[in-house]
């Protein structure tokens, strides 16, 4: 018989599994208690949707559309795309499903995002993604939140060591004057950049700002900075956002060199870079994007919002994740089984987080209990066994009690005793 060949995981995704498992669910539990503590509300949006949501939004001449989606037809015939990122699914459901009655809207998905790219570490085709939006509000003071909110979960994180680098590329008049700037001064050197920015410059000039080929290095380091070009409203604008900022004590150094390609992007642009992560630097991005819902055929709606990867904040936490305690329940023997299965359940529906394997001697059960993370362990003998028919003991402790089995119950259920020596 031929031997059948299994499956293999599919490059650039991946099996999230034990440390790893913890640290992503870490990262998410705290992105989702410090939403709560800002008044964000979660949203969920589908994982694909028409092709066309995100190439009007994200733009036809930007990396992630041009060379990074997974665009595929169904079966019905229609162009579908694996969403690359939340903000435009975000955006088209504000409009196709009548949320503008709620603006200004402050909202945080999170969930896996597909990118066709070549995968390395911290770059991956599938991640995960967390994202916060604040949509409605032209005021500078949404800017301000949504960076002071990414900086205190940096820091409920541990991740230390990341900067918050932040710049402005203006409203659309001065953008539009110091696009004709930097195509001036590009055209001016074009035998000097390479052949990748050569294309940018006529789609999109304002990349070969953050080009990272070194060939392209010198001439866009030599560019014009946006400054010069900066209306006074632009400018108050930036100023508002830094005097925030300032205010709510969140540390921010101006990068003159930091662009969003996109044409929709106003305003404020920011990231949070690390050097731990070698190219993979950027921990999360964002800008404000006023012109995104007008893209979609909406009405002009301001917005501004953020995005960061799991999983290289889950790198970036400092700690391991230790794997929750629990009261290992361990049947003396065969007889014992109903008795423990009882006690397991009762002390589960009092809220005690116990667990019971399901084969072994005692002694190796106490063996697994400890390699596993139990706090204590809980003998139950069988019926008619003389002396008490439960023994509780913590681990690292001298705490031990004997007990019978209805007091066991019921201290479980009211579970004053139990608690003592569990984590918190
Ligand atoms: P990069 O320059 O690293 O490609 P990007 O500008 O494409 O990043 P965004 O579109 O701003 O990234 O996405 C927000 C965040 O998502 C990034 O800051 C990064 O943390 C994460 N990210 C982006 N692409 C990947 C990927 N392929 N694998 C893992 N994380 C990613
Ligand atoms: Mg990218």
């Amino acid at each position: 018989m031929a031997r059948i060949q299994t499956p293999q995981r599919v490059r650039g995704t991946q099996d999230i599994f034990r440390e790893d498992q913890r640290r992503h669910a870490h990262v998410l539990a705290t992105f989702e208690r410090v939403r709560a503590l800002y008044c964000f509300e979660r949203v969920d949006v589908p994982v694909f949707e028409a092709t066309e949501v995100f190439a009007r939004s994200i733009g036809e001449t930007t990396d992630v559309v041009s060379k990074e989606m997974y665009t595929f037809p169904d079966r019905g015939g229609d162009s579908l795309t694996l969403r690359p990122e939340f903000t435009a699914g975000i955006a088209r459901a504000y409009l196709t499903e009548g949320w503008q009655q709620y603006a200004p809207l402050k909202l945080t998905t999170s969930g896996p995002v597909f990118r066709y790219e070549r995968p390395q570490k911290g770059r991956f085709r599938q991640f995960h993604q967390i994202d916060a939006e604040v949509i409605g509000a032209a005021e500078p003071a949404a800017d301000v939140e949504l960076l002071v909110m990414a900086d205190q979960l940096l820091r409920e994180l541990g991740i230390e060591g990341v900067t918050l680098q932040l710049n402005t590329l203006g409203d659309a008049e001065t953008r539009d004057a110091w696009r004709a700037g930097l195509v001036a001064h590009f055209a001016a050197h074009r035998g000097d950049l390479s052949e990748e920015s050569l294309v940018r410059l006529d789609k999109n000039p304002m990349r070969i700002l953050d080009s990272k080929d070194p060939r392209d290095r010198p001439v866009a380091d030599a560019a014009p900075d946006i400054d010069a070009y900066l209306t006074p409203e632009a400018r108050a604008f930036f100023d508002a956002v830094t005097a925030g900022l300032d205010a709510a004590g969140v540390a921010w150094e101006r990068n003159a060199r930091l662009v969003r390609g996109l044409d929709y992007y106003r305003h404020t642009a920011f990231e949070f870079v690390t050097d731990r992560l070698g190219a993979q630097g950027t921990v999360l991005a964002g800008g404000r994007y006023d012109g995104l819902i007008g893209s979609l055929g909406g009405p002009e709606t301001p917005g501004v919002g953020w995005a960061a990867g799991v999983e290289r904040l889950a790198m970036l936490v400092a700690e391991p994740v230790a794997a929750a305690g629990y009261l290992a329940v361990i049947p003396d023997d065969a007889d014992a089984l109903q008795p423990a299965t009882k006690l397991l359940s009762d002390l589960r529906r009092g809220g005690v987080t116990a667990d019971m394997g399901f084969r072994g001697a005692p002694k190796r059960r106490i063996e697994v209990a400890r390699k596993s993370g139990a706090v204590g362990v809980l003998f139950v003998r069988s019926p008619g066994a003389s002396g008490a028919d439960c023994n509780l003991r913590y681990f690292g402790t001298d705490e031990e009690g004997m007990y019978r089995l209805s007091d066991m119950v019921r201290s479980a259920l009211g579970f004053e005793f139990l608690v003592r020596g569990m984590p918190a």
